[in-house]
């Protein structure tokens, strides 16, 4: 499509570019190694030595074994194979009864959608609450905690507000539980994280967060859309959810994607070498913006979903759980803000009638109407939500491309409200 304007994309919680050398490195698979993994020619192992040098790479960087990362066709995958898979394995398995998994209020839909689903086969659910910045208390989550708990499952960040939540902490404190269930011989409680947001900007290391099961997608890092994995600790059983030729050790059949999970790996080592630089630099950006539009449109109440920026450590954390910026809790890259009277949506298309691509607190969902659960569950009226939009800078995110949305916002927006 002609635009007249160039384009500055700000949805970078939606999706990102390819790295150029992301593709570079995946271009080879595309052409001339185009073995299938599984064939013992030489054309097979050339495929193959790159999944497990990719696995290789991945695992050293999330602090795991090789063996402990399963390649999934992405985010979604990998929360649907880390919930479902899990279910699975506990259903029936000490009685006839299902049991109970835990997650929370702002959970991805990849959650969210079949843990639903487990309900429906009667799975008792607890869905945690979160406070107004989009933070699960780590009391309600221990007070839910039964003995026929199976799952827990909490975000890493929130894809639209930008909250981190403290998944050292928690995994401590299912650890502990679980020492004293050991002796109790209940099961274990598995403990599941949608790294998806964090991938890019926080510390992975599964050892530190102390979780059992981990999600990530490439396509928020730089890398291929469709790829990503799931981090399952030793020891962990899960019932996969394709069955077939029994690749990635029975756990998800089907004919590995050689190309993406090379992409995969290097979009992943990308990110991490440059995250620390990377986060400090989108803070910078992000205090720049806000601060700007505030002056800008001073007869505007600028209401900011999720935490807040001005106040760097909330009393919830206590210093132990480094981040990738140290006591960070939002998200360097994440903007959500409620321009009141101004509707999200419309705000958008205006927007992108001048090249700026933002989202809005609705249609998370492709085509959905819905106020943002997110935001409803952070207290938010739904007219609120609806008045709701997501700027998420990445790492092409220039100063001179904030200057140019907040001279757009501010002829937009007295636009609207003016039409009114
Ligand atoms: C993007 C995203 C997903 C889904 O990942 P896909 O690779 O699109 O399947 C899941 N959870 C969160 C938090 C996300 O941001």
């Amino acid at each position: 499509m002609k635009r007249n304007y160039k384009t500055v994309y700000l949805d970078h919680a939606a999706s990102t570019p390819l790295d150029s050398r992301v593709f570079n490195a995946m271009k080879p698979f595309f052409t001339s190694a185009y073995g299938n993994p599984s064939s013992l020619h030489h054309k097979g192992t050339e495929a193959r030595q790159a999944v497990e040098a990719s696995r290789k790479i991945i695992a050293e960087i999330v602090g795991a074994r090789p063996e402990e990362i399963v390649f999934t066709s992405g985010g979604t995958e990998g929360c649907n194979l880390a919930v479902l898979g899990c279910a699975q394995m506990n259903t029936g398995k000490e009685t006839d009864k299902h049991g109970h998994i835990i997650t929370t209020q702002i959970e991805h839909h990849a959650v969210l959608e079949p843990v639903k689903m487990l309900k429906q086969q009667g799975w008792e659910i607890t869905v945690l609450p979160v406070d107004k910045e989009g933070f699960i208390s780590l009391d309600d989550l221990k007070k839910a905690i039964r003995k026929d708990t199976a799952l827990v499952s909490v975000m890493y960040a929130n894809n639209e507000i930008g909250t981190i939540e403290p998944i050292a902490e928690i995994g401590r404190m299912i650890k502990a539980q679980n020492a004293r269930r050991k002796t109790q011989s209940l099961p274990e409680i598995i403990f599941h994280t949608d790294a998806c947001q964090a991938v890019g900007a926080l510390d992975l290391n599964v050892n530190r967060l102390q979780v059992d099961l981990m999600s990530v997608s490439a396509s928020k890092i730089y890398g291929p859309k469709g790829t990503g994995f799931l981090y399952i600790r030793q020891g962990i059983k899960l019932k996969p959810i394709f069955h077939g030729g029994g690749q990635e050790r029975g756990l998800r059949s089907g004919t590995e994607n050689v190309a993406g999970i090379v992409g995969l790996a290097k979009a992943l080592e990308l990110t991490q070498a440059h995250r620390e630089q990377e986060n400090k630099r989108q803070t910078e950006l992000r205090d720049y913006f806000i601060k700007k539009i505030r002056k800008i449109l001073p007869k505007i109440t600028l209401n900011l979903n999720g935490p807040a920026i001005e106040r760097a450590v909330p009393p919830k954390f206590d210093g132990r759980q480094k981040m990738g910026v140290q006591g960070m809790n939002r998200l360097a890259n994440n903007i959500n803000i409620i321009i009141p009277g101004v509707e999200g949506e419309a705000l958008m298309l205006y927007l992108d009638a001048c090249g700026i691509c933002v989202s809005t607190g609705s249609a998370c969902a492709t085509g959905s109407t819905d106020a943002s659960h997110v935001l409803r569950a952070i207290g938010r009226s739904e007219k609120q939500a609806r008045e709701s939009i997501r700027i998420t800078l990445g790492k092409g995110t220039t100063k001179r491309d904030l200057d140019y949305v907040v001279k757009v916002l501010k002829k937009v927006i007295l636009l609207i409200l003016d039409e009114r």
